[in-house]
């Protein structure tokens, strides 16, 4: 936890710019993902309640299997940038949640948050947080922001405050965090918080279906095309897979068909580290890549170095010029490098 020069604690200082605060814009990175809209959007029904104006702006829209969550308004930068932009003007407090550097929101609205003049509060949970905002509340050991969330409406006495509704958003985001409760970032009181929300009356099964049973054939194909794209690299217990543009425009790709394939990597014997390459449907120069690992090797690290990215140890994201076949191969240049982190 990072605080600057205050001797309040950090949930003191965030209640007290809560308090004093009357436009509170809630932002998130781009390509949402449940522990981003989560905690958005818990984070918004926690501020309504104490009768303040608050809305949320995000970069771009979610996935749509995470659209059942509830009906607030979203604001989006890649649709209505100049309402986006007249809340961010208005703004006297702004909240940068689920992201560890500026970049994360995209060019047009890092301006904006680059640009407003008043106090800025990061919660986030990614390594190696940049000196972006006022006050940061950052913990990478914990696995996702919604938990975090949660510690700080309790660490401020507001208990009560935390709602079906709340407790909805920040269970949202724990489990596709800690993928359904599986990663090593999940300890006792992540488990003792969820008992807490299931006591608030969420339905946690229903939950689950909605997320992860709710895809449509587009997705189940884009799976398909990946796995039979599945190379294995048993000496550096390395799997990789790719999604080129053609496949995705012929399987009818949507935003968030490709999420969460590249865990399928680590379910192989004796592999630690897989990498998944996409080439973006909009932009023939981009390709995004995910990478996850079990145990110590550092997939942050390796996205930092060398593909423009970060994110945790065990998952990360970055990205690359031109084709995927471009990007795997600077991939398998590199990766021998690795040798030694990865076998041992
Ligand atoms: P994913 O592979 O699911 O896109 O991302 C895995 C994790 O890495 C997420 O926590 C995500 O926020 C983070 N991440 C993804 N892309 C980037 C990136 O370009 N920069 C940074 N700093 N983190 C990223
Ligand atoms: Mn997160």
């Amino acid at each position: 936890m990072i605080q600057k020069n205050n001797p309040m604690n950090i949930y003191q200082q965030i209640e007290t710019e809560i308090q004093n605060a009357n436009n509170i814009v809630i932002t998130s990175h781009k390509s949402a993902d449940g522990d981003s809209i989560g905690c958005s959007l818990g984070l918004l029904h926690f501020i309504k309640k104490l009768e303040k104006k608050v809305v949320v702006c995000h970069p771009d829209a979610a996935p749509t299997f995470l659209y059942w969550l509830d009906s607030s308004p979203i604001l989006l930068m890649s649709e209505t940038p100049e309402k986006v932009t007249e809340e961010f003007k208005k703004a006297d407090l702004i909240f940068c949640l689920d992201y560890n550097t500026a970049n994360r929101v995209g060019p047009e609205m890092q301006t904006l948050l680059e640009e407003a003049t008043c106090k800025k509060i990061m919660i986030d949970h990614h390594r190696n947080p940049k000196d972006y905002a006022d006050l940061m509340f950052s913990e990478p050991e914990i696995g996702s922001t919604c938990e975090l969330l949660y510690e700080l409406i309790i660490s401020m006495g507001f208990e009560k405050s935390i709602n079906k509704n709340i407790s909805t958003c920040i269970y949202l985001g724990i489990m596709t965090d800690t993928g359904s409760f599986e990663y090593s970032s999940v300890t006792s009181r992540t488990h003792q918080i969820v008992s807490q929300l299931i006591d608030k009356g969420i339905n946690q099964n229903e939950i689950h279906n909605k997320v992860y049973n709710n895809s449509s054939s587009s997705r189940l194909k884009v799976l398909g095309s990946a796995l039979s794209n599945l190379n294995l690299l048993e000496d550096l217990k390395t799997a990789y897979m790719f999604l080129k543009r053609n496949d995705l425009e012929k399987f009818d790709y949507r935003k968030g068909d490709s999420e969460g394939i590249v865990n399928y990597g680590l379910s192989l014997n004796n592999v630690i580290f897989s990498v998944i390459f996409i080439e973006d449907i909009n932009d023939k120069n981009n390709v995004k890549i995910s990478f996850r690992s079990q145990g110590n090797f550092s997939c942050n690290e390796f996205a930092e170095e060398h593909f423009n990215g970060g994110g945790h140890i065990n998952a990360a994201g970055g990205r690359n010029d031109g084709n995927a076949k471009d990007s795997i191969n600077k991939f398998l240049k590199i990766l021998p490098n690795y040798k030694e982190k990865l076998i041992n």
